[in-house]
């Protein structure tokens, strides 16, 4: 089965074709681990890790890589202001490497959570150093980087195809630009690959390098440890849309320049999480997290299906309301599923429902397939929830399916105590029984037997299609 996603690149849904059919490669911007990460920054993470979990229900196996920027980057992401992690040293009175364990930790406690899987390999920065110098090195043998008043500058004049991603030009970004600029560059949208002392005196973290003491810009970071743990050609590359048009612009223009090629076969962005009053940021006091919800009596997982609600290209508003109304669903849905397992788990599916399940799982599916469209998935997932026509087991297995991609906790849910049926050998002898005396058409030994099961506390419903329906009485 084909997937498709979106391609910022080419402003068009595109068949997902992987370079290489047994792994696909995926690379997602991680954290900078200054502060906790806002309930916005973890709508982009759930989405990521639906995209991935979306490619291994088409079979791929995926190989996803994250960052942890826990150095370079600045206040704003065209390298002006100060260091985000100096400052949070400076706020929190910590040392920086306190300070990025702290909220690295919270991040992953606060994924783990939501029931992400941890990607395939997590990368610091700070630990990838080396990397960055070689990369930042190799792009000054090539003409791309230049050094200015102590850093090293990239040279997007001599990479025409810087905009590519957002469709903007460099002569509109110099006209554009509304931070004032930095006189060392020589375009308005060069970038720094590296630092030194020279600029930031009190940048506590700093490298030896061929320019001298210093730290890495932040873009850097994302080329180095992808190329190294991905290689030169990626399938996927993710992040929310405020990357695209600095982040991974830069990106790409430095990762081009090295390699000579393109890079990115597919760039997949997740639209912003806003309040009433506009933007989440972190930097300008996103405050509500994972923990702060839970206080608030909403526990994680009615957050993530509350993002599953919207399309992961669409703005989603946070608001109390829309939490209470996903904590009602997400209750309601647990609900359903209690019930199933209560009634249902001493039935398999007749051959019938066999087929039924898997129709019912391959239209699920296409609604992921199609561009991650988790509105509609949702939505079929209540339509066969609903049907009463369908019987426990079988909707039991479809949630179960669904439960399998979505990872809402579902498969944890217990069965509901009070409709809890035990079979005994003597109830599950008495059914077989029946089962035998109705295949013969004989009414007297079924009612009899019906009337020994009741007297047991257990109630039988014959259904339409000779299977049977257990109440407790
Ligand atoms: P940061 O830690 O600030 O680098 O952001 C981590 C990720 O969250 C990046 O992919 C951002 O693009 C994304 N992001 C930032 N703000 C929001 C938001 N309000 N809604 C959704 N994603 C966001
Ligand atoms: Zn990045």
């Amino acid at each position: 089965m084909s997937v498709y996603l979106y391609n910022t690149r080419n402003r068009s849904k595109e068949e997902f074709k992987p370079l290489n059919d047994k792994e696909v490669t995926m690379y997602c911007c991680g954290p900078t681990v200054y502060s906790y990460a806002h309930i916005g920054n973890l709508r982009t993470y759930i989405f990521e890790d639906l995209i991935a979990n979306t490619l291994r229900l088409a079979g791929y196996k995926v190989k996803h890589v994250m960052n942890v920027t826990d150095v370079g980057h600045l206040t704003s992401d065209g390298d002006e202001g100060e260091d985000k992690m100096l400052k949070a040293a400076e706020r929190e009175k910590k040392s920086v490497m306190e300070i990025a364990k702290h909220y690295e930790d919270t991040f992953f406690r606060h994924t783990s959570e939501l029931k992400l899987k941890r990607p395939t390999i997590v990368c610091r920065a700070t630990e990838h150093i080396k990397d960055m110098i070689d990369f930042v090195k190799d792009l000054e043998d090539k003409g791309f980087a230049y050094f200015s008043n102590g850093n090293v500058y990239f040279d997007t004049a001599k990479f025409p195809k810087y905009g590519c991603l957002s469709g903007q030009n460099r002569d509109d970004l110099k006209h554009g630009a509304r931070t004032e600029q930095d006189v060392n560059k020589r375009n308005a949208s060069d970038f720094v690959l590296w630092f030194t002392s020279s600029k930031f005196e009190n940048q506590i973290l700093q490298w030896e390098s061929p320019w001298g003491m210093g730290y890495p810009g932040w873009h850097i970071e994302c080329s180095a440890m992808s190329m190294k743990y991905l290689g030169e050609r990626i399938d996927i590359h993710c992040g929310g849309i405020d990357h695209i048009p600095v982040h991974h612009e830069n990106e790409i223009a430095q990762s081009e320049a090295k390699l000579g090629h393109e890079w990115v076969n597919y760039w997949v962005h997740m639209e912003f999480l806003n309040t009433k009053n506009g933007k989440m940021s972190k930097s300008t006091g996103g405050k509500t997290t994972i923990d702060t919800l839970r206080e608030e009596g909403y526990e994680p997982m009615v957050y993530k299906y509350f993002t599953l609600t919207s399309h992961y290209r669409s703005a989603a508003v946070f608001s109390i309301e829309a939490m209470d109304g996903a904590k009602k669903a997400y209750e309601n849905l647990c609900d359903f599923v209690a019930e199933f397992k209560a009634k249902a788990s001493n039935f398999s599916l007749n051959e019938d429902e066999t087929k039924e399940l898997e129709i019912l799982k391959s239209e699920f599916n296409n609604y992921l397939f199609d561009d991650i469209k988790t509105p509609l998935a949702i939505s079929h997932m209540w339509g066969v929830l609903k049907d009463n026509k369908k019987s426990d087991a079988l909707r039991l297995a479809y949630i179960l399916h669904v439960d399998s991609v979505f990872n809402l906790g579902l498969k944890d849910v217990e069965a509901k105590k009070g409709d809890t049926i035990e079979i005994t050998p003597e109830i599950e002898e008495l059914l077989e029984q029946r089962k035998i005396a109705r295949a013969e058409k004989n009414w007297a030994k079924s009612d009899e037997i019906r009337d020994k099961l009741q007297a047991l506390g257990i109630g039988v419903k014959d259904l339409p299609n000779k299977e049977i329906e257990l109440i407790k009485l």
